[in-house]
């Protein structure tokens, strides 16, 4: 993952400090220099660095450590603290027009996924009950309106496009135009896709400011790929100077880059991160919590965006008959499947365990952690009678054998998989009646 590398590198230099009891000024420096080279390794920008680490150096050889129970606990708590400052604090909400429609523009490079994000942000907005438009100013890429129109389609939203293939056209009559029919038509959200080049250019800068000149946007994205590593920063002030943004949208924090230059957009422009993109699909978007971020680097977990994700994924009236089931023991084999099935609407299991805390120490065991090991279980409950699925004390062993002869496995797998269904079932009638939640159908790992 993005930050897989500086995650293990501040997790190891943390193992080091909490092995000690009392903390020496000369163990607060070998921190904070291990610190200090583990951004820098991570991509994060020499000045955003210099600030970071000067500040927790200060802090560690305050009182706050002197005096605290656990001094290396209190080290941890401060770096997480600077860490979720330099990501911008508090989070920052998308801001929308008193007098709709709320007009949001995007910026960025080619390649950066402005016109993916086009059709996540417009998906996550229509499902909030905002009714989005998208509109393609983006008239450079050959392909790009036609890439909206597909993109828009997908998010169930309108699209206002120049017809494609009508040659050279003028994006700022386009954006202007769109965001005119959108008032027409009492869309309450317009999302202007605007071109970008591979790198930094001054006519297509001009454009992009006329744009925003022209629309006169509430908010204006600025969409940066976390893979780009240093240029990042100097792509970011471009833009900043050229066009200037409301706020940064980090995309591709699914893939394997170092992701420290990301790090220091917000800090370096002063902008704060709205939103993060985690992958290609349209689901694969999140609202940016620099707080939640910090705890994912420093490897603190991230529940709450692991319950906002079930939440979404689960359809609300569904659960309460689960959960009514659960309380009332008639949870089946059936609805375990059912359930199992609804948890790979989630995305990438691998992606929602990577936010558990104490993910990083499994991270070898996640990368071995088979999504197909659903598949299995899919095929061994298929191959149950529908008697036995809705009552498992039915599976004895001859039952059982026929079982795994007819999903192509062994006994044994099919032993396991009733057992985890019987813990599962066991696990969320606690859970129904006031326990603990636990996530159900997710296996030992
Ligand atoms: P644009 O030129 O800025 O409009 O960029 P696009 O939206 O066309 O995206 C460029 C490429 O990056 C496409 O292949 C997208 O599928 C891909 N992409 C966009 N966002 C993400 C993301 O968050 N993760 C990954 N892995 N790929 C992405």
């Amino acid at each position: 993952a993005t930050f897989g590398n500086l995650s293990d590198r501040l997790a190891d230099t943390f193992k080091n400090l909490r092995k000690k009891g009392s903390l020496s000024a000369s163990d607060v420096d070998g921190t904070v220099r291990e610190i200090r080279r583990a951004l820098l390794e991570a991509d994060v920008a020499f000045d955003v660095v210099k600030d970071f680490t000067g500040r927790v150096r200060e802090r560690a050889l305050g009182d706050e450590v002197n005096k605290a129970l656990n001094p290396a606990q209190q080290v941890v708590q401060i770096v997480n603290e600077e860490l979720v400052g330099i990501l911008g604090g508090q989070q920052r909400r998308l801001e929308f027009a008193k007098t709709p429609p709320t007009v949001i523009m995007l910026a960025g490079l080619q390649g950066a996924g402005k016109t993916t994000l086009a059709g996540k942000l417009a998906k996550w907005l229509a499902k909030d009950g905002h009714t989005p438009l998208l509109v393609a100013a983006d008239l450079q890429r050959p392909n790009a309106v036609t890439q909206l129109s597909v993109v828009a389609e997908q998010a169930g939203v309108a699209v206002f496009a120049p017809e494609p293939g009508n040659g050279v056209g003028n994006p700022v009559k386009v954006a202007k135009d769109g965001v005119a029919y959108a008032r027409s038509r009492q869309y309450d959200t317009v999302i202007v896709d605007t071109a970008g080049r591979l790198g930094v250019d001054a006519e297509l800068m001009k454009q992009a400011a006329n744009i925003r000149k022209a629309v006169d946007p509430d908010e204006v994205l600025f969409v940066i790929d976390a893979m780009i590593g240093q240029d990042a920063v100097n792509t970011a002030k471009a833009f900043q100077d050229g066009v200037d943004f409301t706020g940064v949208v980090l995309s591709k924090l699914d893939g394997d880059a170092r992701g420290g230059a990301a790090l220091s957009v917000a800090s370096v422009t002063g902008r704060p991160i709205i939103f993060a993109s985690t992958g290609e699909g349209l689901d694969d978007f999140e609202p940016f919590h620099p707080d939640r971020m910090a705890s994912r680097i420093l490897d603190l977990g991230d529940i709450l965006t692991l319950i906002e994700q079930a939440q979404q994924a689960f359809d609300e009236e569904e659960a309460r008959k689960v959960a009514e089931k659960f309380a009332t023991d008639t949870f089946t084999l059936e609805d375990f499947l059912k359930q199992m099935q609804q948890l790979r609407n989630m995305g990438s299991i691998k992606k929602m365990i990577g936010m558990l805390p104490g993910a990083g120490a499994m991270r070898e065991q996640l990368d071995s952690f088979d999504e197909r090991e659903i598949v299995r279980t899919e095929a061994i409950i298929q191959s149950m009678t529908p008697a036995e699925r809705r009552n498992a004390k039915l599976l004895n062993g001859s039952r059982r054998l026929r079982i795994a002869r007819g999903a192509g496995t062994t006994v044994t797998e099919v032993n396991q998989l009733v057992q985890r269904f019987e813990q599962a079932a066991k696990m969320m009638k606690t859970v129904a009646r006031g326990g603990v939640p636990q996530m159900p159908g997710m296996g030992p790992i």
